[in-house]
């Protein structure tokens, strides 16, 4: 099992790096949540004059696919990120085409993770004119940091491995698998099933417009712009902003119901929520979940990874290793808000993300600014 480290699943799929992942789900799960490979779990949702947002179920599970949020100008269209499944791509660009008569002109790509452009393909197909945008680092992360993960034999192994483990009772470790636990795998089995056979369709297709800091694309009396505010959630997230509707589309620096943390810059991300909050959006977008309409969950996401961060400068203050640290930070009360209903696929999933967004801000008291993306 040591093939399937975490650093090798990141985002891609987040089963196999929960795996590591100590404690368990209660034994008390109401229903499954919805899974983001079914269509019909999506809602389309207008925030502005011609800004659709197609919301992706709550990023809860152990496979996630993010927001596309769609701009619709005088002479064409502006989409933001095109999620992890072709199908869900094509069933959006059905949706755009009973929207609008104008082609997508622009496809813009947040962040590396897998499940914000696997759908590139299907919009190059059906747009064959349309620019892709990311900034550079993103366009680098995505050849050499999620190009490898793509791989239908990766998601075989995978889910191979869980089967075992689920018939064995056992984790990788020897260790039994906790009842709660074993609700997730069986979950994550089931969502492996449906990417699998979707991982032989993709046709991966990279952004060609690369922006270092800020572009203006306009799409016939409507600018909309693209902005790299720095180090945040991941190396080079962009986020996107239409001035006439205060539309902010944030990318996964911002993912209702909890931010992830694995691979995540917390100092810097921190700085960022500020940047965010400045902008006084009447609509914020999120990579993942509901929009947003004011700033209160993002003061809430910020209290939270400022607390992650001192939590983790004092333990490290203190001469505790991360393992010693990691048993003793306590986020209860930020759970208890985020999970508000308890759901025990929220509450795993924010142990899990919390664990690794733990393990940056302990390596950032210990290091400085680090280096990596793992
Ligand atoms: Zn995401």
């Amino acid at each position: 099992m040591r093939q399937f480290s975490h650093r090798t699943y990141a985002s891609l799929i987040y089963l196999v790096l929960l795996l590591q992942v100590p404690g368990g789900l209660q034994a008390q799960v109401r229903s499954e949540p919805l899974s983001p490979a079914d269509t019909s779990s999506y809602r389309v949702v207008l925030v502005a004059t011609g800004i659709y947002v197609f919301v992706a179920p709550d990023g809860i599970t152990p496979m996630v696919s993010g927001n596309s949020t769609v701009v619709i100008g005088d002479d064409g269209v502006l989409v933001v990120d095109s999620g992890q499944f072709p199908s869900v791509a094509r069933w959006e660009i059905a949706k755009i085409r009973s929207l609008t008569n104008l082609p997508v002109r622009y496809l813009v790509n947040t962040h590396w993770h897998p499940d914000h452009w696997l759908g590139n393909g299907e919009f190059r197909a059906a747009f064959p004119g349309v620019v892709i945008v990311s900034t550079p680092i993103t366009r680098n992360l995505m050849e050499t940091q999620a190009r490898p993960l793509i791989d239908p034999k990766i998601a075989a192994a995978t889910q191979k491995a869980v089967k075992g483990m689920l018939s064995a009772g056992k984790q990788a470790d020897g260790t039994p698998i906790p009842e709660g636990t074993m609700l997730w795998y069986r979950y994550g089995l089931g969502q492996l099933e449906a990417l699998a056979p979707q991982l032989e369709e993709v046709a991966i297709t990279y952004p060609t417009e690369l922006v270092r800091d800020d572009a203006t694309f306009d799409l016939g009396r409507r600018p909309v712009r693209v902005t790299f505010l720095g180090r945040g959630n991941t190396e080079g997230d962009l986020v996107v902003y239409v001035p006439d509707s205060k539309t902010l589309v944030t990318g996964d620096l911002v993912v209702h119901p909890y931010p992830y943390g694995f691979g995540s810059f917390i100092s810097e991300w921190i700085d960022r929520i500020k940047q965010l909050a400045a902008f006084n959006a009447t609509s914020i977008i999120p990579g993942h979940g509901a929009v947003e309409h004011d700033n209160q969950y993002l003061t809430e996401v910020s209290v939270l990874l400022e607390s992650l961060q001192r939590q983790a400068r004092s333990a490290f203050g203190q001469g505790m290793s991360l393992e010693a640290a990691a048993k003793v930070v306590d986020l209860t009360t930020f759970r208890r808000q985020m999970c508000a209903d308890g759901d025990p696929y929220c509450r795993y999933g924010f142990d899990a993300s919390m664990a690794a967004g733990f393990e940056r801000a302990y390596r950032e008291a210990k290091e400085g600014k680090l280096a990596d993306q793992k």
